[in-house]
């Protein structure tokens, strides 16, 4: 294996966590990550598996915090499309409003569907902490 920066040959597979910004909580930490570093450069690599093995377990943290919220501050998409003036399919292809499945049909986050009326951005902070093990989240 040869380092994309340096070409150096001098390469070691680590494993270790780190925090991860997040769209609803300030940080969240993911344990357990293998990525390569070189020992000349320190130029950090991470394969697109891994990659991709973090970003699922980014969304389960995710889907987690947001199925702690109360139920009551979720609406149906029907009241969600009437508030942002789309129609309920339009709804469905929605990206940046943050839901939760509930059965057969999604349910809307009151404040996120007013934010995203406002900014076009839905996202907000849920949990203005950092998710690491204060928050017990089990897998
Ligand atoms: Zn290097």
């Amino acid at each position: 294996m040869v380092c994309s920066r340096c070409n150096s040959t001098n390469i070691v597979k680590v494993k270790g966590g780190s925090f991860f910004s997040s769209k609803i909580c300030d940080h969240i930490w993911i344990e357990d990550i293998t990525h390569k570093r070189c020992k000349d450069c320190d130029l950090i690599s991470i394969d697109f598996k891994e990659a991709v093995r973090v970003s699922e377990k980014i969304q389960q943290i995710h889907d987690q915090l947001i199925l702690k919220l109360p139920i009551g501050g979720f609406i149906s998409p029907q009241q969600a499309a009437e508030i942002l003036g789309i129609s309920v399919s339009t709804l469905k292809r929605t990206k940046g409003i943050i839901k939760v499945r509930r059965g057969m049909m999604f349910l809307y986050d009151k404040i996120s569907v007013a934010k995203y009326k406002d900014t076009g951005d839905g996202y907000y902070f849920i949990l203005n902490r950092t998710v690491k093990d204060r928050v017990k989240i089990e897998f």
